[in-house]
């Protein structure tokens, strides 16, 4: 078709119409992003080089920003291991959690005295006599039950942290768990024992996952890489009892040698190379998971969305003035 001098005008013009609108919607992309800018959480996400590129999908991306928190606790101390961990912890300056028992308290009143010194602990109720190694007997009463942990409470003092002898189960405000390990029937005879403490105000933590040892020696079963690729598996399996937190359960006597306390201090530097924050689980109930703060985020952009959506009518409106402005 052949363009005369009129068309080729009206065209120019229409370019010189069109284009700012293509420019003022780049625009709006533009501010669109803007409003998703890096917030710390994500600044968080993109400066942690732990993060494998899969978790970078979107699906699992709320996920990925969570910060690593990893809960170091240590049962059945005071023991020969206490002084060993407690050295440790201090040098390498991260927070733990000491499960203690009552009856070994009376017994190690300085390991206790220094364990209480130290800023970075906190120190917990493991049970006044670890049951004597009879869990099924023990709780079988909830008398004796109860007895057992308000005497070690007596000793030890403070907020009721609660670790249970023998049973990795948990009753905190958020988190209702049984033992899976035992029985059903078992289950369903101990609950209501477990119920009891919680009655009384005692929050009951279980683990997420144990660094096993060997029973005839008392020595790791394994080195701190091996634990250290243990914990990132898990957390990458999602089957913790909160998201992004593992609660590590360990034993003060592994690490009464010297070769137990280097174990401790080469896992806590793998994990501290690995991006992990160490708590105390004083901060574990009690603090608001990334994830829904994350959600409130975004529920607050979409309402500013909407409130923007309302306008388009008048900004369109606008626009459509202008462009007949310029075509006139
Ligand atoms: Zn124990």
């Amino acid at each position: 078709m052949k363009m005369t001098g009129k068309t080729a005008t009206i065209l120019l013009f229409v370019s010189l119409a069109v284009l700012p609108l293509f420019a003022t919607g780049s625009y709006a992309i533009t501010e669109t992003e803007r409003g998703s800018s890096p917030t710390p959480l994500d600044i968080f996400h993109e400066n942690t080089s732990h993060i494998s590129s899969a978790q970078k999908g979107s699906k699992t991306r709320t996920r990925s920003i969570l910060p690593k928190v990893i809960y170091l606790t240590f049962d059945d101390g005071p023991s020969k291991g206490t002084a060993n961990v407690l050295s440790v912890l201090k040098e390498e300056g991260v927070e733990g959690t000491m499960f203690f028992i009552g009856r070994n308290i009376e017994y190690q009143r300085s390991l206790y005295a220094q364990a209480l010194s130290m800023p970075n602990l906190l120190i917990a109720n493991h049970t006044y006599s670890h049951a004597n190694g009879k869990y099924a007997r023990f709780y079988s009463s909830a008398a004796t039950v109860v007895n057992d942990m308000d005497r070690a409470q007596r000793i030890i003092g403070g907020a009721k942290y609660l670790r249970l002898a023998g049973r990795n189960v948990w009753r905190l405000p958020s988190l209702y768990r049984n033992d899976y390990a035992l029985s059903k029937t078992r289950r369903k005879t101990e609950s209501p024992k477990y119920t009891a403490l919680s009655d009384r105000g005692y929050q009951i933590y279980g683990w997420d996952i144990e660094w096993h040892f060997d029973h005839a020696t008392g020595n790791a079963s394994y080195g701190a890489d091996r634990m250290a690729d243990r914990i990132e598996t898990l957390y990458e399996s999602k089957h913790l009892a909160k998201e992004g937190k593992i609660v590590l359960l360990t034993h003060d006597y592994m690490f009464r040698k010297e070769g137990g306390r280097q174990k401790l201090r080469e896992l806590i530097q793998i994990l501290k190379a690995s991006g992990w924050r160490f708590e105390t689980l004083g901060s574990y109930g009690s603090s608001t998971p990334a994830v829904f703060v994350q959600k409130k985020k975004r529920l607050r952009k979409k309402v500013i969305r909407l409130a923007m959506n309302k306008r388009d009518p008048v900004r369109k409106q606008r626009n459509k003035r202008k462009r007949l402005l310029l075509l006139r």
